[in-house]
């Protein structure tokens, strides 16, 4: 998968300063139940066309999302975060829906189990003995696999029913914050340091990757985007979303068809259709990165998705030394232990 040899990454100045003016970006952006696995199991089918090293994988894994979707869309009323525990959280500007402190209902293995149904017979004879080990694993071990996946413990994890469990944690979670609306209050957040946050407000999660926005009010902006429920954060550009710091950042790509991919050059309009969407933001004080997607240069990416299909950037960063900071339930390495645990802020 890894290409070798010339020098593919590229190692890119910082990029432009995104003053925030006097425009108030939105601070938080939810996901959208109508529609939140489904545009991502568009673009994974869509990926899965230009990509032949993944190709198989991606089609899996469209198959699994459009399988989210639809658990999503029949899952059950599950207890909510009441007044008193958003109120807690308000007050300590902590995560209402800790990844690794929410007691989580039954329901989610009923979606697993309901998940794994669906995609018999959809995808991979190969896929299926993972399946029918999901089926087989009891409730004390499914419970087990969602404890060491949450708090991202990679040891004693079954790395091939990972992402099966993370898909149906995900659709829990995504169920619980579209169905409570007092949870997505701005001012349950409103104590929160999103500049400096390197976990999601409302689960504690670790990002996957971060976009920047095209349009509307929140164009130009940055958010990270929560691996567990998807929820989106405001984080300034140009900073380390693992130390915070904002010294020593480069960025990196594969793409090597521009002859100007300065990202501070802003007169470069010749060049501009050619940069690429995909970069990694790359520390130099910590030594991790974050892939950043950029929807101005190609509108459909999806977190999750996109850093699916660019796992040969991940190889070369490896290659460099280069810390991986992004958690993907979809991809789960069986070591080293990951940079990036999930804490339970609670
Ligand atoms: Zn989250
Ligand atoms: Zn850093």
């Amino acid at each position: 998968m890894a290409k070798s040899g010339e020098s593919i990454v590229r190692i890119m100045p910082a990029e432009e300063i995104v003053a925030r003016g006097g425009g108030q970006a939105e601070r938080l952006l939810w996901p959208q139940r109508a529609s939140f696995f489904a545009e991502r199991a568009m673009r994974l089918r869509q990926l899965s066309r230009k990509d032949s090293a993944t190709a198989g994988y991606l089609a899996v894994m469209a198959d699994v999302a459009m399988a989210q979707q639809e658990c999503l869309a029949d899952f059950p009323d599950v207890p909510l975060p009441d007044e008193k525990t958003l109120d807690h959280a308000r007050q300590l500007a902590i995560a209402p829906l800790g990844a690794t402190s929410w007691t989580r209902h039954e329901a989610w293995r009923d979606c697993l189990r309901s998940l794994v149904e669906k995609l018999r017979g959809k995808v991979a004879d190969t896929i299926t003995p993972v399946l029918d080990k999901l089926s087989n694993l009891s409730d004390d071990e499914l419970e087990q696999q969602a404890d060491l996946l949450l708090s991202g413990v990679s040891k004693g994890l079954d790395v091939a029913c990972a992402p099966f469990i993370g898909a149906a944690l995900q659709v829990y979670w995504v169920h619980m914050i579209t169905s409570c609306d007092p949870l997505r209050e701005a001012e349950i957040y409103a104590a929160h340091d999103l500049d400096n946050e390197p976990t999601c407000p409302c689960c504690g999660s670790y990002p996957t990757a971060s976009v920047t926005r095209a349009s509307g009010s929140v164009a130009g902006q940055r958010y990270l985007s929560c691996s567990l429920c998807g929820t989106q954060w405001n984080m300034v550009r140009i900073k380390c979303s693992n130390c915070m710091g904002t010294e020593n950042i480069t960025y990196m790509s594969l793409d090597v068809a521009g002859p100007d991919q300065d990202e501070s050059d802003e007169d470069a309009e010749p060049a501009r259709n050619t940069k690429p969407a995909t970069l990694a933001e790359t520390c130099g004080d910590c030594g991790v990165y974050l892939k950043i997607f950029h929807t101005d240069r190609d509108p459909f990416v999806d977190p999750v998705a996109d850093d699916l299909a660019t796992v040969t950037l991940d190889v070369l960063l490896a290659d460099d030394g280069k810390i991986r900071h992004g958690t993907n339930l979809m991809l789960v390495f069986s070591n080293p232990e990951p940079v990036s645990s999930p804490q339970s802020t609670q």
